[in-house]
Formats: structure tokens, C-alpha cells, sequence
């Protein structure tokens, strides 16, 4: 928080320095997700013609993490902590590497992000992700869940939750730069199970991952 009311007076004295932001991204669009007090504030960069996917993804930050439960939120509270005031998400629709996302290490951010910094005067960060990708992924098996195939919301739902365990993932990176990979995809991969079963059980009555198989 004090990072955040650092950020808004230093924004105070430099009033157009998102314009001059927005006009360097070329070819893309931007918007600015301020998602809530304990998140930094994070600039999206995305393709023409991706605004909802950029606002799918900004709803799964500002509604379906602000939503869950503290428990689940608890393990990334330490990586929310130390990340720069202000993180850009560059969004693309795949990977040509096929990875679902990556951190930029310092040093290796895009010309905009560094040209942001000097601007600001403070530290910022920068990850990507490739939505289509994570919108097929498929981390866990998902025999046995309440929800019907083809089922929308489900699908919707799974989305939301696959996008915020790679956010946080790669969020991670940018926070702790030593951590070692299994340690963090660990963590990640036990935020997706915990948000599916909160969010699942919510929504449709029934542990996720726990219902009986059909009958034949
Ligand atoms: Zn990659
Ligand atoms: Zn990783």
C-alpha cells in the first residue's frame, strides 16, 4: 500500500507520463488494471482487437482473486509484498516457445517498460502471457468434477483461475529472482487446486475433484 501511495504522488507531478507510455507500445493497446490495494498496479499490452481477453483477465485479477478466500491468497501474500508498484503485462495470444507465460528478468524488459521506469523514477516489472494457451491448458485431470463438459461458466471459471496461477507464477519470479523453478511451480500449481475446489464447490455445491464418478 505504501508502495501504491508512493506511485499516485509521483504520478501527481508527471501527469502525462502514461500517454507518453501508451503512444510507445505501437500497434498495441494498453489499459491500466488497478485490481486492489494489495496488488501492484499493472499495465496491460495487448494485440488490436484482444480487449476481452485483456478484460477477462483484468476481472479474474480485480473479482476472482479479490473473491477468494484469504487462505488461498495467504501463499502469495509474501510475493505481493516485494513486487515493483507497477508490473506490465505484455499479452499475447500464444507463445511461439509455447510456454504460458514468462517473467522478464531485470535488464530484459521491453524498451516501453524501461522507458517507463526512467520516467517514474521507480522500479518496474514486467512478465508476459499467452491466453489462448492458457485457455487449453489443462493442469489437472479433471475426471470426476462436478461440472458437465462444454459447460461455459466452468470453462470460464477454469480460465479465470488457469490465468491468475500464471500471473502469480511468474509473478514470483520477479519477486524472488533466486527462487528455484520446482519451488514456485509448486506453489503454483497448489493455488490452482485451492482456487478450483473454493470456486468450484461455491458455484456448483461440490468438491472439486471429489464427486463419485457417473454411473454407467
Ligand atoms: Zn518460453
Ligand atoms: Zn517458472
Amino acid at each position: 500500500m505504501a508502495r501504491i501511495a508512493k506511485f499516485r504522488r509521483r504520478r501527481a507531478h508527471s501527469p502525462g507520463v502514461f500517454q507518453t507510455l501508451l503512444r510507445r507500445f505501437r500497434g498495441r493497446e494498453q489499459s491500466l488494471v488497478r485490481a486492489g490495494e494489495a496488488l501492484p498496479l499493472f499495465l496491460f499490452s495487448f494485440p488490436k482487437g484482444a480487449a476481452d481477453a485483456a478484460l477477462e483477465i483484468e476481472s479474474a485479477l480485480s473479482l476472482t482473486f479479490q473473491g477468494l478466500s484469504a487462505e488461498v491468497r495467504a501463499p502469495y501474500q509474501d510475493v505481493l509484498v516485494r513486487l515493483p508498484a507497477i508490473v506490465v503485462v505484455v499479452l499475447h495470444p500464444a507463445n511461439p516457445c509455447g510456454c504460458l507465460g514468462h517473467h522478464h528478468p531485470r535488464g530484459t524488459e521491453s524498451r516501453a517498460a524501461r522507458r517507463l521506469e526512467m520516467e517514474l523514477g521507480s522500479t518496474v516489472g514486467e512478465i508476459d502471457l499467452a491466453y489462448d494457451c492458457i485457455r487449453g491448458w489443462n493442469p489437472q485431470p479433471l475426471a470426476g468434477l462436478a461440472a458437465p463438459e462444454g459447460d461455459e461458466q466452468f470453462a470460464n471459471l477454469r480460465f479465470r483461475i488457469a490465468v491468475l496461477a500464471v500471473l502469480l507464477h511468474e509473478l514470483e519470479h520477479l519477486a524472488f529472482a533466486d527462487r528455484p523453478e520446482p519451488e514456485i511451480r509448486s506453489r503454483s500449481n497448489q493455488f490452482y487446486t485451492s482456487a478450483m475446489s473454493e470456486l468450484v464447490s461455491e458455484t456448483y455445491g461440490e468438491r472439486y475433484g471429489m464427486t463419485s464418478p457417473p454411473l454407467p
